[in-house]
């Protein structure tokens, strides 16, 4: 039995079914991401955990617990939400304390217990400041430290960096996590953003329309993506169309060329229209721009330059290949003239990084 269980549970608000048979069990210690577009209802799935909503049907258990029912003060989970949820008339250490405090903790063990929290999150000089006198990172840490002070059984966290600046973001997802792991607490994570969730999490649950797509590691997520959704929403792709010349040797017309793909192409007959797919990263150059790319099982496509992105350390090159396109990353090198738009080139990539979507049955 998972430490954490969501049993096939359904929200319904009105006539909208926003959460539909979403079951799911997260082991204990375990950091866990939900990660869709807006509006997929991974905030509900949360807020449910969290005991803010009530599910329409279905059961939620925390260590053993049927806790459906329950008062999120009775459930043992703490939050920490979007941003800026800090009582703004309270100091930082009256924050940190204040659950402890309604739970009628004597004031030793608060005063210690927050002098603890304080260093944990490393900003015990701050202890006497108010809200507004604190940075949007050093308040989520407050609110972080606020959620943990009563040792809660699950840490719920609910798009977090999310109004913080990009540096600040990712130094602040380091050290949740470091402090996660240390702490060894089971963790749920909403987020919109795919690279936060898959830098994080131990596992992700990819949603749309109220529903887990697929659950898995960010690597099995990445390179293995279930559906057609998870694969355009988990990270950029370049979706080609084409059409079936052989399925059981997954060769596929695309334009005037043929390539080959070694995932199987399903129930798929001579003809039938298919679109397939390449990670930025799969692709390379021909020409010397992005790496070396000879050898007989490669696919071959010949295009011609179209944009040129230049990123930093990486330039996104996007490829027309007939009505096709395919972006591909090389890598920034300061010591060659970058690759140029209109410039005839060759694309290439292997037969296993050919992604099938779908398939006409
Ligand atoms: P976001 O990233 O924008 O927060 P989300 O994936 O977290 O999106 P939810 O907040 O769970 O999505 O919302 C899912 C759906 O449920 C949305 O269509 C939303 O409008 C609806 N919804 C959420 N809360 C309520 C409510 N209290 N009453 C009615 N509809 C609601």
């Amino acid at each position: 039995m998972a430490f954490l269980e969501i049993n096939d549970v359904r929200k319904q608000f009105g006539v909208n079914v926003v959460v539909k048979g979403f079951t799911l069990g997260i082991e204990g210690g375990e950091f866990l991401s939900l990660l869709g577009p807006s509006g997929c209802g991974k905030t509900t799935v949360l807020r449910m955990v969290a005991g803010f909503e009530s599910p329409t049907s279905g059961v939620i258990r925390i260590d053993g617990k049927d806790v459906t029912n329950l008062r999120p003060n009775q459930r043992n989970v703490g939050m920490v939400f979007q941003a800026y949820a800090l009582f703004p008339n309270m100091t930082v250490a009256e924050n940190v304390a204040f659950g402890l405090k309604v739970a009628k903790r004597p004031a030793a063990e608060i005063k210690s217990r927050v002098d603890e929290m304080l260093n944990m999150i490393k900003l015990p000089h701050l202890a006497d400041r108010y809200p507004y006198q604190c940075s949007g990172g050093q308040q989520q840490r407050v609110a972080l430290a606020r959620a943990l002070a009563q040792k809660p059984k699950v840490l719920l966290l609910d798009e977090p960096l999310s109004a913080l600046d990009a540096k600040i973001r990712v130094s602040l997802r380091e050290e949740i996590r470091a402090l996660q792991r240390a702490l060894g607490i089971t963790t749920i994570f909403v987020t919109h953003d795919q690279e936060e969730a898959l830098s994080m999490s131990d596992r992700v649950v990819v949603m749309n329309e109220g529903r887990a797509e697929q659950v898995g590691t960010p690597f099995e997520v990445y390179n293995n993506p279930a559906t057609p959704f998870v694969a355009n929403f988990v990270g950029t792709l370049s979706v080609l169309k084409g059409k079936v010349l052989d399925a059981a040797s997954g060769r596929i017309q695309i334009g005037k060329s043929e390539i080959v793909a070694s995932r199987k192409l399903f129930q798929a007959s001579p003809g039938d229209a298919c679109s397939v797919a390449l990670r930025p990263e799969a692709a390379v150059l021909e020409n010397g721009h992005g790496g070396a790319a000879n050898g007989a099982a490669r696919n071959r496509l010949e295009g011609t330059i179209d944009d040129v992105s230049f990123l930093g350390s990486v330039v996104r090159v996007r490829v027309k290949i007939e009505d096709n396109a395919i972006s591909l990353d090389t890598f920034n090198n300061p010591n060659a003239a970058p690759p140029q738009p209109g410039a005839p080139v060759v694309v290439s990539f292997t037969p296993n990084d050919v992604l099938v979507l779908d398939n006409a049955r």
